[in-house]
């Protein structure tokens, strides 16, 4: 059998595949290098909507389906209204995502899709090997976005949340909405000891996008999920609407060191590498930021288990999870207070890594004595 060599191979072509097979057939230095992208599924549905904040001009504008110039949260204790300038918030959906780039693959002679099931993926002195179902396929350069939870369940080292969800797209006879702004998070709901929000998105007057989320370790029944939706709604005075859609989530929150298992030749990817942001389930725009870096790194021919993806955000991610985990029930007051102190713009550029240090002491001095405390006994526990 012909050994099947490829210059890049990327393993699932979902958010992160898909992101980093686009960044390499838009740039010319990688025009005469062979990737194989290796999915099993058809990628052709809305099986999620990714959203995130960014400043304008965006690199998926034309594809995005709604974007706003405001947002709101609130809690028992604040309403908050406010820009977002200079970010918009941005609504992508996955299936014209997956068909932008699907489609741009078949005019890129030096790509080649193989509709497989990876079986394992293994270190072979300098390269390393993907087995699937149809075949086995080398490269010095193997990148895998196939999410295993099994070292993460298996330790105990590192807190696990889950951000889980179920989200409906509704419509309403009459309008209801305001489509230029989003509510980022109501924590004005019961929490039932946990940290539970709705979030909400208006992508017209008559049209939105409505999540009942919560931030915690178990996820609940489907029923208790609704119910959480037809309360707010009902709440809300919204009876009259129908459903014309549904999505269900569950995205792991840990600040697990992924990375451990890259090697010279294996980069672990999105989810996989650990690139969702652990404190908030955000992984897209993540993702898409880290894919820019990586490709510039690709350029300098080392081996991959030296691209850095650590940072000090990761340590008060890990500090933020060992607190809302002991403490889930106060998430809303740790979040209020966090609005309540800030401005909201701050707070996203510390989500997004990319506030100064004395930025980051400002936020983590807005919480209040008692929080401090859960802060610092989480530090200690850390560090002894
Ligand atoms: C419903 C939902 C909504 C989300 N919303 C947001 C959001 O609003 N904002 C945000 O930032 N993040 C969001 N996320 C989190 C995150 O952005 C997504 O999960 C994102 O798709 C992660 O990208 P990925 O490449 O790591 O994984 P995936 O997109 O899941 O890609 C992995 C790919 O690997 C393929 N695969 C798996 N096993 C195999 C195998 N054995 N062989 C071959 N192929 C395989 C899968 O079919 C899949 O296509 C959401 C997640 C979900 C589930």
């Amino acid at each position: 059998m012909k050994k099947q060599v490829f210059d890049y191979i990327i393993c699932g072509g979902g958010a992160s595949g898909l992101l980093l097979v686009n960044a390499l057939l838009e740039d010319r230095y990688f025009d005469n290098k062979r990737i194989l992208l290796i999915e099993r599924e058809t990628k052709n549905s809305n099986d999620r909507t990714w959203c995130f904040w960014e400043t304008n001009p965006g690199h998926f504008d034309f594809l995005v389906k709604k974007s706003w110039p405001k947002a709101s949260f609130k809690s028992k204790e604040l309403n908050l209204n406010f820009k977002l300038a200079p970010f918009h918030y941005k609504m992508l959906r996955s299936k014209a995502f997956y068909n932008e780039i699907y489609q741009k693959m078949e005019s890129h002679k030096q790509l080649t899709l193989l509709k497989a099931e990876v079986l394992n993926i293994k270190e072979n002195q300098s390269t390393t090997r993907v087995k699937t179902d149809k075949g086995t396929f080398e490269s010095e350069k193997v990148f895998n976005s196939i999410f295993n939870p099994k070292a993460l369940c298996e330790q105990k080292k590192y807190p696990v949340l889950n951000q889980h969800f179920i989200g409906w797209f509704i419509k309403t006879n009459t309008p209801t909405f305001d489509p230029e702004k989003v509510l980022f998070m109501d924590f004005d709901i019961l929490q039932e000891d946990q940290t539970r929000f709705l979030y909400l998105l208006p992508t017209d007057e008559k049209h939105a996008l409505v999540e009942y989320t919560l931030f915690s370790e178990g996820l609940l029944q489907k029923e208790e999920y609704e119910k959480g939706i037809m309360d707010y709604l009902n709440a809300q005075g919204i009876s009259a609407f129908e459903i014309e859609e549904k999505e269900q989530g569950n995205i792991p929150m840990s600040c697990f060191p992924f990375e451990q298992f890259n090697t010279p030749s294996l980069l672990n990817i999105g989810t996989a590498g650990g690139w969702t942001k652990a404190s908030t389930g955000f992984t897209f725009k993540n993702t898409e930021r880290k894919i820019n870096r990586l490709v510039s790194f690709l350029k300098t021919e080392k081996n991959l288990n030296q691209f850095q993806t650590k940072n000090r955000f990761r340590f008060y991610d890990l500090l933020f999870l060992d607190v809302l985990l002991k403490y889930n029930e106060q998430g809303s007051k740790l979040f209020e207070r966090m609005f309540a102190k800030n401005h909201p713009v701050t707070i996203f550029r510390f989500l997004d890594e990319k506030t100064t240090f004395l930025e980051d002491l400002k936020i983590l001095s807005s919480f209040s004595l008692q929080q401090i405390r859960w802060f610092l006994s989480a530090l200690v526990k850390r560090i002894f």
